[in-house]
């Protein structure tokens, strides 16, 4: 069975391919199809539709929001071919994005350190720029040795040099998501920050707002950890998902990942649509 790939990015935001070279290399892997993620905006989807049909391969628009809850909190919300409705509120976010940009570039001007922002642009593809530019940008310039040393001195949480952002809450996303005809599903639940007793009553939350799956599959999850994720969505009902989280140069993990790692193929497309149909 070809397996399927829920959550990648493209140069929309902080990945290194372009959302047709995404497909080209799904292609190439004979995945049975790609959903692209991109931080805060659905910017790269035109492509990447455009991309599916000159390639007759399987394409899903989607997007990765980042929320306002413990620790790193990400929603996917995949549209699965229904009209897709007006995500007008991403672009708030991206203004907010632009703003942060700036604040983080003062701050490391501040530091002494001289960055050029049209060489940070340019790093990031044309597409949105976030951190992981940022700490391209550091290294090339040789303030560090690596885009992790980057983040744990300057750009991360603790880092000198960190901005935070305006994110909206979980319900609140997960509502916007469902009004735009948009599946809403938890991104790498491992990495919130919630001990595992306190996991039932949130998704019980989560999933009374809309929420229909759960990226039980993903690099950053243990086996242990998956399998924690499987039962909890399957106690409440919920689809699970698997996704690489590809990011090209700017993260290790392949694209061939879900070969390797998740049982699912295209009937998981059909189990969030009934979600969306029925609830
Ligand atoms: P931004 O969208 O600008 O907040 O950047 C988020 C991206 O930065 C994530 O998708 C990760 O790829 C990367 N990132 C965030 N925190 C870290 C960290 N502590 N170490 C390495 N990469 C990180
Ligand atoms: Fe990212
Ligand atoms: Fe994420
Ligand atoms: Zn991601």
């Amino acid at each position: 069975m070809r397996r399927i790939d829920l959550h990648t990015h493209s140069t929309a935001s902080d990945g290194t391919f372009t959302p047709r070279e995404l497909i080209k290399l799904a292609r190439f892997y004979r995945l049975a199809g790609l959903a692209l993620c991109d931080h805060d905006t659905v910017e790269g989807t035109d492509e990447f539709q455009k991309a599916g049909q000159e390639f007759d391969f399987l394409a899903i628009s989607g997007v990765e929001i980042s929320l306002e809850f413990l620790g790193i909190t990400h929603l996917l919300g995949l549209n699965l071919g229904q009209t897709a409705g007006s995500l007008a509120v991403l672009s708030n976010l991206q203004k907010l994005r632009v703003d942060r940009n700036q604040k983080i570039f003062d701050k490391l001007r501040e530091l002494e350190f001289e960055l050029s922002w049209d060489r940070i642009a340019e790093i990031s593809g044309g597409g949105q720029v976030g951190r992981p530019h940022f700490a391209r940008a550091m290294v090339e310039k040789g303030y560090c040795h690596s885009p992790q040393e980057a983040f744990d001195r300057y750009l991360g949480k603790k880092g000198l040099a960190y901005v935070d952002k305006v994110r909206p809450r979980p319900a609140e996303a997960i509502r916007f998501l469902r009004q735009a005809n948009f599946a809403p599903v938890i991104a790498h639940p491992v990495s919130i920050n919630l001990a595992s007793e306190k996991w039932p009553e949130t998704l019980a939350e989560w999933k009374a707002a809309g929420l229909v799956g759960v990226e039980a599959y993903h690099p950053d999850h243990s086996p242990k950890a998956t399998i924690f994720f499987r039962n909890l969505a399957k106690r409440f009902d919920l689809v699970v998902t698997a996704g690489s989280d590809f990011h090209g140069a700017n993260k290790k993990v392949p694209l061939s990942w879900v070969k390797d790692h998740s049982p699912l193929g295209v009937s998981v497309l059909e189990s969030l649509r009934a979600k969306l149909t029925s609830s």
